[in-house]
């Protein structure tokens, strides 16, 4: 089954594509995260990328259909994928059912994470993570159970994504609006859309995702 988180940055798809990754044993494909790591690595895509995403912006839709292209035909994928971070214009998401469809593969589910524009800056500004296994805080949702200390690893050292700053995530919300949004009739027309509540607790969403997924 391959499916595909669609929401504004903030709505919790990389929280739920690792809950899904856990208990399914799906593929978590974050085009964020890898370009974050291109940008790590000092590769060159990661130096053409890295100024983009620090503004906020997207990236051009041939380096991204080229990245997921690369990513969507290595033999893991074939255990069902999530989709967190793409498509997220018209062009991706049409590249991407021409991608899958020469696999014999398709899009079972496309699940939209609705949410309260205004909640998403406070949830994006506060939000951290363990540098050493990624388990996600935030400063008021969320901290640790001891202050400093990561619950799953013992990690003292944690790491924010640079592009969380209040003007960033108004342009990265802008970019969600404006292109990302209009995706959505593309979806509803094939009849794959579902909408869940993303301002609901983490449990709650897991649940309403996981109840598209058994068609209930
Ligand atoms: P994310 O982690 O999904 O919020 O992505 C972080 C940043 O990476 C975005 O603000 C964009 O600059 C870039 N990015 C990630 N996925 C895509 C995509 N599918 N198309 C264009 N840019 C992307």
């Amino acid at each position: 089954m391959n499916i595909i988180l669609l929401g504004p940055p903030g709505a919790g798809k990389g929280t739920q594509a690792k809950i899904l990754e856990r208990k399914y044993g799906m593929i978590q494909l974050s085009t964020g995260d890898m370009l974050r790591a291109a940008v790590a690595a000092g590769t060159p895509l990661g130096r053409k990328v890295k100024e983009l995403m620090d503004s906020g912006g997207l990236v051009s839709d041939d380096i991204m259909i080229s990245l997921i292209g690369e990513r969507i035909s290595q033999p893991d994928c074939a255990r069902g994928c999530i989709l967190d971070g793409f498509p997220r214009t018209t062009a991706q998401a049409e590249a991407l059912d021409k991608m899958l469809a020469e696999r014999g593969l398709k899009i079972d589910h496309v699940i939209e994470m609705k949410v309260d524009e205004d909640a998403l800056v406070k949830r994006i500004t506060g939000r951290y993570t363990c540098a050493k296994c990624g388990e996600g805080y935030h400063d008021e949702f969320k901290r640790p159970k001891k202050e400093g200390v990561c619950d799953v690893c013992g990690s003292t050292e944690f790491v924010r994504r640079p592009d969380d700053n209040p003007e960033t995530v108004k342009a990265r919300l802008a970019a969600y609006r404006e292109q990302t949004a209009p995706i959505l009739p593309f979806y509803r027309e094939k009849g794959i859309l579902r909408t869940v509540d993303g301002m609901a607790s983490m449990e709650e969403v897991s649940r309403q995702i996981e109840a598209v997924l058994n068609g209930n």
